[in-house]
């Protein structure tokens, strides 16, 4: 068993265990689960650009080919289509653990599978860290707060979750993920980081995700009436993806566990949150509501104050800001301008 920094060739070398920035630079091999994904290419990019060598495991259940594309033929980078349900043999210094569907619509799709997913493929790729000595970082959610009695909420919050609803799959499986990557730190000393994600979007989201972000944009460039789902008054924050990819990677890189809230503090209603899209996209947009779906939690808002003190982080881009960059990817996916790997 090898500990991270060994791994670097900087083992029994180092007196703190620490490895110098410097070294890290040399290109490492990384393993993303779910990098086929939407946050998970993005995070790809980044981490081929700056020389490492990326492996990216996904079992195409929500992550297209297409996300990815552009790096075939760099031999810096592997794709294996694999499901991390099953046990996986790789020789690697960091693992970004992702694979996990997102969004409400595919999670609610195949529960079962969503939370083995969860426990089975986190544990597995839990079990790779540990026996190569790999630092771990997992992604889970805003979710593990369930319908939050909070607000703006902290690491701190133990949250307010139904363990037997429709979105207990994912929230209770990221929960469960947390545990198990914590029980793995303790017991076996693997290296874990955990990123609490808030609502994020950006170019290469699956279009029809049933997102609030997604369904909206796609709506105004469709023509079609905005859905609003209940009164509208629900709020959400919203984080571009070039925010989030910073944040994953300083906290993978930097010496504290977590959890980590990432997101943006910004919050808007669904309403406020439809208005953007009409400025943006189609000030003639029409608003349709509809009912809203089963425990949906009424408020959300990141408290990153622990984020901005430990890793130096905070979100750069703003809803107006970012809206636009992601409209124009749907713009050319939806009308049929197929430029693959772009943003
Ligand atoms: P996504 O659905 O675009 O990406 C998930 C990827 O995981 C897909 O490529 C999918 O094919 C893959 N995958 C799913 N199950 C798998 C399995 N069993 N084996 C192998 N691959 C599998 O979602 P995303 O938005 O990119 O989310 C990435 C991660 O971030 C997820 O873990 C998600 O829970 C977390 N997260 C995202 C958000 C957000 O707003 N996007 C918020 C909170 C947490
Ligand atoms: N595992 C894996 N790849 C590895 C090492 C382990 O997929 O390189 C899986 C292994 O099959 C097991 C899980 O990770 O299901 C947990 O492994 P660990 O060694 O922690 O537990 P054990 O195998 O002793 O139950
Ligand atoms: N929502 C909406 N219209 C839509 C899709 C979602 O009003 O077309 C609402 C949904 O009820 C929730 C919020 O938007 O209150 C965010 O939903 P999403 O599925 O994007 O993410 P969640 O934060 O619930 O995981």
């Amino acid at each position: 068993k090898f500990s991270y920094a060994h791994r670097l060739g900087f083992g029994s070398g180092s007196p703190t265990g620490k490895i110098p920035l410097a070294l890290k630079r040399k290109g490492l091999r990384i393993v993303v689960t779910g990098g086929a994904g939407f946050v998970g290419s993005h995070l790809v990019d980044r981490l081929i650009a700056r020389g490492d060598s990326v492996i990216v495991v996904d079992n195409f259940f929500t992550g297209r080919k297409e996300n990815v594309m552009h790096h075939f033929g760099n031999p810096n980078f592997e794709l294996i289509r694999h499901d991390v349900v099953e046990p996986l043999l790789l020789e690697v210094d960091q693992i970004y653990h992702l694979a996990c569907p997102a969004s409400p619509v595919h999670y609610k799709f195949n529960p079962v599978k969503t939370i083995k997913t969860n426990v089975v493929g986190t544990l597995n790729m839990l079990g790779l860290a540990k026996r190569v000595g790999a630092r771990f970082l997992l992604t889970s959610t805003s979710e593990v707060y369930g319908d939050p009695l909070q607000h703006p909420q902290k690491e701190t919050y133990w949250g307010n979750v139904n363990p037997i609803g429709v979105r207990s799959c994912y929230d209770e499986g990221k929960r469960t993920a947390e545990t198990l990557t914590m029980d793995y730190h303790r017991g076996a000393g693997v290296e874990v980081r955990i990123a609490r994600i808030f609502n994020t979007y950006g170019p290469r989201m699956c279009i029809d995700d049933g997102r609030v972000v997604s369904n909206f944009v796609a709506q105004a460039l469709r023509k079609e009436p905005l859905t609003v789902y209940g009164d509208g008054k629900q709020t959400r924050s919203f984080q571009y993806v070039s925010d989030l990819v910073e944040g994953l990677m300083r906290l993978m890189e930097g010496e504290h566990v977590g959890p980590f809230n990432l997101g943006n503090p910004g919050e808007f209603t669904m309403l406020e949150l439809a208005e953007v899209v009409q400025e943006t996209i189609d000030p003639n947009a029409k608003i349709e509501f509809r009912p809203n779906t089963e425990d949906d939690p009424h408020k959300r808002k990141p408290d990153i104050s622990r984020a901005k003190e430990l890793l130096g982080w905070q979100p750069k881009v703003s809803l107006r800001k970012g809206l636009p960059l992601m409209v124009s990817d749907f713009r050319q996916r939806i009308f049929g301008d197929h430029k693959v790997g772009s943003t």
